[in-house]
């Protein structure tokens, strides 16, 4: 089901959180002056939501597409959503030549029995600023661990954490291609590092409000696992 989250991000960027259906991860849509999605679910067939975005787009096409990491439960719709509502698509550059290239392989297409479609992506960096419009933007934060390429985006004292943390202390598992304990250790403590009171995460329940909390968690439960997991 599509929510309106309470947002603390900003008045003129309004979050709208779409719940992973099955194995598809959660969907974000950003009422924007540049209206974007981040993440797409797993499914090409994107029917069960399409018609809730074109209300909220009021008419107006998507300006971007960001993806959170090449895993098919988050990039599977891309270019269904891409075909009916435009917008560029656009994903870290370490993950981005899986996906241009469809790779079935380290985008787990193939070990949870889907198929991912090549699509054009635009590459991310560290840092980079990808504008909302209205002084608004979401700042890209490289966060290795669950694949070489996921990141997070923040904004304001939000932040969209892709599969690198979840509330209540969750992490993302790092034993599928690229992933690497070490790295999301690092890019864990990177996150916490930050002051962040909303989180959107890749799966389950968002956090609004305290998010920093929930993120602490999350790094004393890697630490924890990476000494008896
Ligand atoms: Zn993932």
């Amino acid at each position: 089901m599509i929510y309106y989250t309470q947002s603390c991000i900003s008045p003129s960027v309004k979050i709208y959180a779409i719940e992973g259906n099955g194995f598809s991860g959660n969907i974000f849509f950003l009422d924007a002056e540049k209206p974007c999605l981040v993440d797409t679910g797993w499914e090409p067939d994107i029917a069960y939501c399409s018609g809730e975005i074109r209300e909220l787009l009021r008419g107006r096409n998507l300006e971007h597409i960001i993806l959170t990491h090449r895993h098919i439960d988050h990039v599977g719709g891309a270019m269904s959503f891409r075909g009916e509502f435009g917008g560029e698509i656009f994903a870290h550059e370490a993950d981005a030549d899986a996906l241009i290239g469809a790779d079935q392989e380290s985008t787990g297409a193939t070990l949870f029995g889907g198929r991912i479609q090549p699509m054009p992506v635009t590459k991310l960096r560290e840092g980079q600023e990808i504008d909302l419009g209205g002084g608004e933007s979401l700042r890209v934060i490289h966060t290795p661990g669950h694949t070489s390429g996921s990141i997070c985006l923040l904004t304001g004292k939000g932040i969209f954490s892709g599969d690198t943390v979840f509330a209540d202390g969750g992490v993302g598992r790092w034993d599928l291609d690229t992933g690497d304990y070490d790295m999301l250790l690092a890019s864990v403590e990177k996150l916490a590092g930050l002051e962040i009171d909303d989180m959107y995460p890749g799966h389950g329940p968002c956090v609004e409000g305290s998010a920093s909390r929930h993120v602490s968690l999350s790094l004393r439960q890697l630490q924890l696992l990476g000494r008896y997991g």
